[in-house]
Order: structure tokens, then sequence, then C-alpha cells
């Protein structure tokens, strides 16, 4: 086994803290504290990207920073989110001797951590790697505003928070983009109907209001906005009308530039003021015989809302107020309590918003679809912008999801960083000292095992008609009592507790079985689909895909697939996106990752402040410390002889250099690398060594033109 001294890499690995010779939770906190305090939000750690958000326009973002970043080698500039969509964008092409491949890059972070802004910034970085100044490339940037506006609100931890999250895929041939694919995980929709103190509705409802003229509004049938419940006492102040205002310009723009149709924009605009209107009607008992009625003072709204539905008053009425169900061909009509009268209405609202939105989606991936013959290979780099772990006073079947998504995240995390170099190193026989990690397979199998996993028996429960929360808590109860990972719950609400990697969350049961349902009852779908607002019709006439996706019918297109999808049972939401999930771990495992890992300095939005708590928290939450103690000792790149001796034999300057170890031996003494190993089979290189050896190669490429 050859090993040499190890000597730090001259350049470009300043802002490296895995460099750092103490390295404990404190070393790393002070270390970003120091630069974040110099404005240096960007730290790596060994090729992980650390990004703390600066709450402030910094000029570190600007196009003459990108314009660097482009022109220049990144391993001599100090690190940066553009470094990092440079490495995935040239990786992709397969620069300096390394076979193309597919990469992906994963932003993590909290709530508020900077991963949308980050997402924003290396997309535009990346569309200024390509150049081609083609439309699809200014499309690309321009559908972000769109998707912002339905599908961003403001929580009392993020102004703009994202609440859905998106993996976005950019498809290549060679350097110049060809398409991209916009995939959407669970949209919050509840968000629509409800929002807590100091929260508001999606963004475009406000939009709306600020940006439509008064004869605008009144065509849309929309009245002052204090009065609508979904969205009252939520109005700002003059300045964010005109910043709303500004913002529905913005919107209008994408609209039309996506190619959205005149009527198909006033159509969706008129259905969210439907859900407005909807959302005032209220109910109160009949008193004759406990059923319920639309409450006198909201008939006019009910009224409202069926003319801007597009749909009869009374069929809208017979949704809200009763269930009907055919049992031996029978019709029987049930009467609504209340509460279910309420849930009805905004079940109805929930998911008239949903679609729409799924439908922006799949309007806009229709625009970025690549038009290419599909025997031309295309190459791709994903980022992934998704919601970080979620620890509420009251979690419930979202939470859970999102937790899950998260889980599945950091497994990919652990396997890529711990597993795989751990792996490499036993079958290669160097010694190494185990690094212990947590390994948070045992949760996963857990949430996912078949048939026994949380979600199995959720959807086993969700089954039985008879079947309520209660009897599903006990299920996991009973089926999980020896799991370290599980708690049953205490007290007189009904709830469960995961020990997640991150901590414990507890979760509210009620209303899981429901949620996890999902059905959409025959009359709602039946009155929709023979809505005379064409938009809604098409939008109910829609197939959803098993991973949720909304699928229009389109005549001229044939959608693969699309028709067994509609004769299968209904997917329940749990089983949706664990399949959707599924897709996208396929997906990253099958391409090359970079990790962005966002950090909330201070809970309060300041710029300029760190908090340490708060900062420490989330560094465990993500697993630096053991992240960077592998990156400093490791040897995260590890080609095999042949692949080496292939890749860098031009070093050695002769004809027909022969794939073994003695060759590689030899072009690397012709360098002056150090700190390198040689194994049985394939060498082991510390990150920064394959930056230094591509300079060897350009050198060589300069000297030769
Ligand atoms: P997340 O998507 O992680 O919830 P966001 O990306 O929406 O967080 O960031 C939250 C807010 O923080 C943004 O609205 C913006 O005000 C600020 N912010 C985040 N990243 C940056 C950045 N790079 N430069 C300036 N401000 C930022
Ligand atoms: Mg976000």
């Amino acid at each position: 086994m050859v090993s040499r001294g190890e000597r730090r890499p001259p350049c470009g690995a300043a802002g490296n803290l895995a460099e750092l010779a103490e390295l404990d939770e404190e070393a790393l906190l002070g270390g970003l504290r120091e630069r974040f305090l110099r404005q240096q939000v960007y730290t790596d750690v060994g090729d992980i990207l650390i990004a703390m958000n600066p709450f402030q326009p910094l000029p570190l973002c600007g196009r003459e920073v990108s314009e660097r970043y482009r022109r220049q080698e990144t391993g001599m500039l100090p690190p940066h989110i553009f470094a990092v969509a440079s490495r995935a964008y040239y990786g992709m092409l397969g620069r300096r001797g390394n076979a193309p491949q597919n990469q992906s890059i994963v932003i993590s972070g909290e709530s508020g951590a900077g991963k949308t802004e980050s997402t924003k910034l290396l997309l535009q970085h990346i569309m200024n790697l390509c150049k081609g100044n083609s439309q699809l490339e200014r499309q690309i940037l321009q559908v972000n505003p769109l998707l912002e506006a339905f599908g961003n609100a403001q929580t009392a931890i993020n102004d703009n928070s994202s609440r859905f999250g998106k993996y976005i895929q950019l498809r290549f041939q060679n350097n110049t983009v060809q398409g991209a694919k916009l995939s959407e995980y669970l949209l919050e929709k509840s968000r629509v109907v409800q929002q807590d103190i100091g929260e508001r509705n999606f963004h475009i409802f406000y939009y709306m209001f600020a940006g439509l003229s008064s004869e605008e509004k009144e065509m849309y049938g929309l009245l002052d906005p204090s009065l609508y419940r979904y969205i009252s006492g939520r109005f700002g102040t003059s300045d964010a009308a005109q910043c709303w205002k500004h913002k529905y310009q913005e919107v209008c723009n994408a609209l039309d530039m996506v190619g959205f149709q005149e009527q198909e924009q006033v159509d969706m605009q008129t259905i969210l003021a439907g859900v407005l209107s909807l959302g005032n009607v209220t109910f109160e008992p009949e008193e004759s015989d406990g059923s319920v009625k639309v409450s006198e003072v909201s008939q006019g709204w009910l009224k409202a809302a069926a003319s801007q539905f597009g749909v009869q008053e009374d069929e809208l009425l017979n949704c809200l107020i009763c269930t009907m169900s055919v049992t031996r061909g029978e019709q029987i009509q049930r009467f609504h309590t209340q509460q279910q009268a309420e849930d009805a209405r905004d079940s109805i609202a929930k998911v008239a918003y949903g679609r729409v939105f799924g439908w922006i989606v799949w309007k806009i991936n229709e625009l970025l679809a690549e038009n290419v013959d599909p025997e031309v290979e295309l190459r791709e780099i994903g980022i992934l912008d998704i919601f970080g772990f979620e620890n509420f006073a009251v979690n419930r079947f979202e939470q859970l999801c999102i937790n899950l998504a998260n889980e599945q995240l950091q497994h990919f995390f652990n396997h890529h960083i711990f597993q795989l170099e751990q792996a490499a190193y036993k079958e290669e026989e160097l010694p190494w000292e185990t690094i212990t990690f947590n390994n948070n397979e045992p949760i996963l199998n857990l949430l996912l095992a078949k048939p026994v996993g949380l979600l199995s028996l959720l959807d086993e429960q969700s089954a039985f008609p008879q079947a309520t929360d209660k009897t599903f808590v006990d299920k996991l109860n009973s089926s999980f009592k020896a799991s370290l990972h599980f708690q049953p719950g205490r007290g007189r609400v009904l709830c469960f507790s995961i020990i997640h990697y991150a901590g414990k969350v507890q979760y509210t049961a009620g209303g899981f079985l429901e949620k996890n349902r999902d059905t959409l009852p025959a009359s709602v779908h039946g009155l929709f689909i023979n809505s005379v607002t064409p938009l809604l019709s098409v939008l109910f006439k829609a197939t959803i895909s098993r991973t949720g996706t909304l699928m229009p019918h389109v005549k001229a297109k044939v959608i693969p697939g699309a028709d067994k999808f509609n004769s299968t049972r209904k997917q329940s939401a749990g089983a949706q996106f664990r399949h959707s999930l599924m897709m996208l771990m396929e997906r990253l495992y099958s391409a090359n990752p970079h990790f962005v890992r966002c950090i909330k300095p201070n809970s309060q939005k300041e710029p300029g402040v760190v908090d340490s708590q708060v900062v420490l928290q989330q560094l465990r939450y993500n697993g630096l410390l053991e992240t960077i103690r592998i990156r400093r000792d490791g040897f995260s790149w590890r080609p095999s002889f042949e692949e080496f001796a292939e890749r860098y034999g031009i070093l050695l300057v002769k004809p027909d250099v022969s794939l073994t170890k003695e060759s590689c031996l030899e072009i690397l003494q012709s360098t002056e690398l150090t700190g390198w190993i040689c194994g049985k089979s394939r060498l082991f290189f510390k990150y920064w060594h394959q930056e230094q050896l591509g300079k060897y190669v350009e050198r060589l490429e300069r000297a030769a033109v």
C-alpha cells in the first residue's frame, strides 16, 4: 500500500471546514459564525455546501459573480452555490475525461432556511452556463413566479414559504438545455380553508384583490376582501398591497408566457372566486328533523359560488348537505350533520384549488417538455427543493408524509456519505476505524414496511368502512409495541409518537383515515364535470396518476397507461405519496448527488445575527459533524486502476498507456499530488485531488494548443 505525506490543497479549499484541525461542534459553529459575520454565507464541508441564510440581498449572488463562476475554475474561487451548479453542470457534461453522468442537487433545511432561494440561484447560474439565450432558458426561469403565487404563502416562519415540494429535472443534449420537467409533492391544500394565527392563504388570493380592476372584480363576482372567511383579517398595509399588485402583474405575464389562453385565465380566476364564496357558506340545524340547511345569511354566497363554479345551485347544495350512495341498485340519501356539511364545503374548496394547481403544473410541463428525437440521449440535472423536517404543536398526516420524505433523504445522504465509503474501504482491505452514524433504516421500515408498516396499516384500515382513527391507533399500538421508534400516545387526545432521526414527533391521529382515503364523493365529481365553466369540467375529467399527478385528457395525445389508472381502484393519499417518493429516490440513487444544506442563522429573520442554539440544533439534525469527519479523514473519490489510467494516461505524454496499477503509479508520480492511497484494485483520493488533476490536464492541453 502506497501512502504519501498529506499536504493541504494549495487553494480552492479556503472556507472548507473539513480542514479544521480541531473538529467538534464548537469549532464548526465558530467557523460558520465567523464566516457569516464577514458576509461569507457559503462554506464548504468537504464537498457539501453549507448555505447560511443572510436574510438580506447580498452582492454575492449578483450577475457579475455568476459570470465569474462561469468563466473561472470553481476550485480557484471561494465556496458558493454557483460553484455547486458549475460542478453539476460539468459533471453532467463529463468534462476532463470523466464520463458524462446525470446529476442531482439535494437541498435540505428547515422552513425559512433558504432552500427555495438557493434553487432559484442554481437555476439562474445553470441557465447562465448554457448561455444559449434560448427562449426555453428564459421560460424555465419565468415559470417560477407562477408556481410561487399558487404554491407559496406567508407563514409564521417564512413570508414566502413554499407549501409544496418540487423536483425540477433539467434535460440537456450536450451543453444545451432541451427541456425541463417539474414534479410537485404534497401541496398543503388545507391552507385554502384554514390558516394559523399570523399566517395567510396562498399568495394568489391577495394578489388578485390587489391587482384586479374594479370592473374585473365585478366580472368575477368578487366583493370586498375583508368579507371572505378563508382570507379575512389578513390584509396587510398599503405597502403590501402595492407589492401584491406588482406580483399580480408578474403572474399575468407568466400566465401569458406559459400559454394560458385568455378564457382559461378568466376561468381560473372565476374558480378561485368561487372557492372564496363557497367558504362563506355556513349552516344551521333544520329545526324540524335534525338535518342541516344553509343559514339564511349565507344564501347569497351559495348562489354566488354556484354561479362562479358554473353549476346548478341546488346540485351544489346537495353536495353540501347530504351524501348519496347506491346500495343494491337503490339510491340512498343521507343527510349531513352541521360538522359534516362544513367538512364537505371545505373539501370541495380544497379539491378545486388542488386541481387548479395541478393543472398549472401540467401546463408548465407541456410548455417546457423537450421536443427532440426520442433516439437522442438526454442528460439530466435534477434539483430537489422539498420541505424540511417538521415538528409543530399539532402534527397531522401531512407532517407524517413530510417527515417520511426527510427520513428517506437522510437515508440517501447516509448511504452516499457513510455506507458507500465504508464498504469501499472494507473491500480494499484498508484500515478504517468504523465511523458510527445514526442509521435510520429501522425508522423507514417502521413507516414503509409491507404488510406491517405504518402506511400499510393505514391503508388496511382505510379500506374498512367501519374502521376509525381509534381502531387505526389501536392497530399501531399493538403492531409496534416492541419498536424503539414508536411510542403510544398518552392522555385524552388520540395520538402516537415516532422517534425520527431528528427527534420525537407526536402525531394527532384524528383525520388520518379520512385524509388517507382522500375520496371525492361521486356527487361532487359529477357536479364539476357538468360545470359550464369549461376549465372546471376539464379539471374534473382529468386522470390522476398513481403519483398524484393531474393529467387532463387531451384528445390529440394518448397518455400511456392512463386508462389503466382509471380502471384500477383509486390510490390512497399515502400510497400516492409513497409511490412518488419511490420514483424520486430512484432518480436520486441513479445520479451523482451534490448536497446543499441550508441553515437558518436565527429565528427572527434578522440579517447579521447568529443564534448559536438555533444553528447547533440544525447542525445536529443534519448529521454534519459526522460528515465532516468522514470527509476529512475519508477518500471520497475512488476510481479503479483502469478508470484512472484511462482518464489521466495523457499526463504521461506517450502512446499506449496500459490500464494497470503500474501506469497509475507512474502517472501519479509525475504529479506533485500527495495524500492518496493505492488499494487492491483502486485508488483512493481526497475530494480535492480531482480538481488538482484537472489542472494538470488543462495545463497540458494549453501547452498543446
Ligand atoms: P425555504 O425555502 O428554505 O423555506 P426561502 O428560500 O423561502 O426558505 O427563504 C426564506 C427567506 O429568506 C426569503 O424569502 C428571503 O427573504 C431570505 N433569503 C433566503 N436566501 C436568501 C439569499 N440567498 N439572499 C437573500 N435573502 C435570502
Ligand atoms: Mg421554500
